[in-house]
């Protein structure tokens, strides 16, 4: 088995191409080998990841969501970036429960489950010009196979 694959996904900032983002994140995964508790976890911080830069970073207009996914060996690399408002304190953002959308019933936690569902997580983003969050997980089931 090859250990290394990169694609690249770019959609409209419409709410049904979550799952559709997901479907094809998890897709690309799958390769590895994950258990379903590890593939879960991939596709919930995509999710979250897809989801903050249709409601948020392209809040006011229609855009393209940017998906870029490696894998190298038994790691996994996402990359989901948009040209939308974009965020202009990220620590606070970061914080777990903070919401800029309370009125819309959000609970603040995206950024705390991407956290938590993968080894690591980075966000650039600067007001006006959009937001790139950069994710990384090792898939341990992987590593029986390679
Ligand atoms: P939840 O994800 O629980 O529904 P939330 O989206 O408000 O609620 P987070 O995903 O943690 O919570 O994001 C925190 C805040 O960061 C958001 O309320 C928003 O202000 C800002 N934010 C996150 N992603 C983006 C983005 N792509 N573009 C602009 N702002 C963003
Ligand atoms: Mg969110």
């Amino acid at each position: 088995m090859s250990t290394y694959n990169e694609m690249k996904l770019e959609f409209t900032s419409n709410s049904e191409n979550e799952s559709f983002a997901r479907m094809v994140v998890s897709a690309f995964v799958a390769r590895l080998d994950p258990t379903l508790e590890e593939l879960s976890d991939v596709k919930t911080a995509v999710s979250e990841a897809v989801t903050n830069a249709i409601i948020h970073g392209y809040e006011k207009q229609q855009g393209m969501v940017k998906i870029a996914g490696r894998i190298e060996d038994n790691t996994v690399y996402l990359e989901i970036a948009d040209e939308g408002e974009g965020i202009s304190d990220i620590s606070k953002a970061m914080e777990p429960l903070y919401t800029s959308k309370p009125e819309l019933d959000r609970s603040g936690m995206g950024f705390a489950f991407m956290e938590a569902f993968m080894d690591e997580l980075h966000v650039e983003s600067e007001p006006g010009k959009g937001t790139r969050v950069r994710m990384k997980k090792v898939i341990y089931s992987a590593m029986k196979i390679s």
